[in-house]
């Protein structure tokens, strides 16, 4: 398949990793920030191909996986209502809140659909006037778009059942607070090919520069990858910093022009809190004030939750690179993908689902 296979191409893969032997000699630590690229990098065995003096660190890229214990536990809050229907993506649907989950509150009889799209919760207010239908909003500047985009369609249709729980994130501020912690040592980035793809390269350029960091548009698949750290690796040994783009298919620097104005027509910045991370300064997205009456936060009363973190669960020192999935006392044994413990077992980009899908069997 065109886009797919001459990626997957074991020979080619193995030419670079054999390039990346030669130009490397420092020992350095590597980060990919999306899920979707630890995946690949566990499921085609990225240690063989690589030197032992480079580490591969996996980052806070999955939406989901950082998603807070806080605002789960206002969307289960919110299916507990009578009169409302909870929609949003099946990926959230078993990431533990402090009691339960959606998918529990699913089975206890509550109104929770799972759609593919935004515009399709908007679709549900619309044949369901008599309810109050909120769509928990999770995800990157790749989602935020399509949720903007379900703000101004409700507007049109003059709906007024229509809400947004809005836990949309930013990369780049998350990127600033890895690098401004003492205890993250990453010389490389190779950030998330689809962010860049609708946010450009323009953010990160301004991160390199500060921080003196190779930053890399990387895709997802294996050859994307290695190339994306054999530019890395390159760079770090030349003493460079520069952001290049290895995902030119997909990803130009000003990005998707048209998807940033929705964003920007939509939402304002704000401080966000990353699950296990804590509150990370003007690092999400809320709805402007002339959207108050989307504003699920605004229009429902979500205070006095008591918000419990799950106990012996790392994630947020796995989210941020500083430990490996085993590096936990829980994984595999009380917390598995058929019971997860944090939302990094739970979704399909998360560390710890990758870990246990590839890695189980050397623990
Ligand atoms: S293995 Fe489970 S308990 Fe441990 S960090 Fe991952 S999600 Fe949390």
């Amino acid at each position: 398949m065109k886009y797919i296979d001459e990626y997957r191409n074991h020979e080619v893969v193995k030419a670079v990793s054999q390039a990346i032997h030669k130009i490397s000699e420092k020992y350095i630590s590597v980060m990919e920030i999306c899920g979707g690229q630890t995946h690949t990098i566990l499921k085609y065995n990225f240690e063989e191909y690589l030197p032992k003096n480079i580490t591969l660190i996996h980052g806070p890229g999955c939406p989901v996986c950082v998603t807070p214990v806080s605002i789960i536990d206002k969307a289960i809050s919110l299916a507990s209502r009578n009169d409302v229907v909870l929609v949003t993506f099946g990926d959230m649907l078993r990431v533990p809140g402090s009691v339960g989950d959606l998918l529990s509150a699913k089975a206890n009889g509550k109104d929770v659909r799972m759609v593919y799209s935004p515009l399709d919760a908007v679709k549900i207010a619309g044949d369901n006037p008599e309810k109050k239908v909120v769509f928990f909003a999770v995800g990157f500047e790749t989602t935020a778009p399509s949720n903007a985009r379900s703000v101004i369609e409700a507007k049109k249709l003059n709906l007024n059942n229509y809400y947004l729980l809005c836990a949309n994130m930013l990369v780049p501020p998350a990127i600033e607070a890895l690098m401004n912690n003492k205890n993250v040592k990453i010389r490389g980035l190779l950030a998330a090919g689809h962010v860049c793809t609708v946010m450009g390269l323009k953010e990160y350029e301004i991160i390199a520069e500060k921080y003196h960091i190779p930053i890399i548009a990387t895709g997802f698949e294996p050859l994307d990858i290695i190339t994306g750290i054999y530019e890395a690796v390159g760079q770090i040994e030349e003493d460079r910093y520069e952001v290049v783009n290895k995902y030119s298919r997909a990803v130009s620097r000003e990005g998707n022009l048209h998807a940033q104005k929705l964003i920007e027509l939509v939402f304002d910045k704000t401080d966000k809190e990353w699950r296990g991370i804590g509150v990370i300064p003007q690092s999400g997205l809320k709805l402007k004030d002339e959207f108050y009456e989307f504003d699920a936060e605004k229009n429902f009363i979500l205070d006095g939750i008591e918000v419990r973190e799950p106990k012996d669960c790392i994630a947020g020192e796995i989210l941020q690179g500083m430990k490996k999935p085993a590096d936990c006392i829980s994984f595999g044994k009380i917390c598995n993908p058929e019971h997860p413990l944090g939302a990094p077992m739970v979704s399909p980009e998360g560390a710890c689902a990758a870990y246990f899908r590839y890695r189980q069997v050397q623990q």
